[in-house]
C-alpha cells in the first residue's frame, strides 16, 4: 500500500510519504558520513510528525550498541514518555542488525521502512521471527542512494 501526499514543491506531483521521510533519514546517515561514522540514519515518525532521530555514533560514543535505531528509539520514548512505539513508523537508510530488530520487537513499533539491505548483518539473514509479529516491513525505500551513501563510505577507508 502507497500513501500519497502532495507537495507544492513537487508541482503537484504525488509523492510517496515513505520516500520523502526516508531522505529525512538519509540526511542523518550523510550527517554521520560528514562525522566519520558509519552512516546509517534513522528517525520515527507519528501521526506525520518526526519523534525521534538518531544517526550511528559508534566511534564518537565509542559504544558499539550506539546504532541509528537505538538513539532514535530512545529519543521517540522520550519525547512520548512511554517506551512502546505502536503507531510509529521507523525509518532507518539500512537493514536494522539482530540488536536494533531485537530493540525494535520491545518497542512494538507499527512498522519499518528500510532502504538498503545488510546481506551480513541485517536481521533478515537470521530470521524475521525477531520482528514483532505485529510490525510491518518495507524494505528497499530509497535503496540505491542508501547503499551508495554505504558504499562509498568504506571505499573512502580502503
Ligand atoms: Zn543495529
Amino acid at each position: 500500500m502507497k500513501i500519497y501526499t502532495f507537495e507544492e514543491s513537487t508541482g503537484g506531483l504525488p509523492v510517496n510519504q515513505d520516500e520523502l521521510y526516508m531522505r529525512e533519514a538519509l540526511k542523518l546517515a550523510q550527517q554521520a558520513f560528514d562525522e566519520d561514522e558509519v552512516p546509517i540514519g534513522a528517525i520515527i515518525v507519528a501521526q506525520g510528525k518526526i519523534i525521534g532521530k538518531g544517526y550511528n555514533l559508534t566511534e564518537r560514543l565509542n559504544d558499539v550498541t550506539a546504532h541509528a535505531e537505538m538513539q532514535a528509539f530512545t529519543a521517540a520514548a522520550n519525547f512520548l514518555g512511554g517506551k512502546y512505539l505502536k503507531d510509529c513508523t521507523l525509518y532507518v537508510t539500512v537493514e536494522p542488525c539482530v540488536m536494533c530488530a531485537g530493540a525494535s520487537y520491545w518497542t512494538q513499533v507499527s512498522k519499518i521502512v528500510y532502504g538498503a539491505r545488510d546481506e551480513k548483518r541485517g536481521y533478515s539473514a537470521i530470521g524475521s521471527s525477531i520482528i514483532h509479529p505485529k510490525t510491518t516491513v518495507v524494505p528497499g525505500v530509497l535503496e540505491a542512494e542508501c547503499a551508495n551513501l554505504i558504499k562509498s563510505f568504506f571505499r573512502n577507508k580502503r
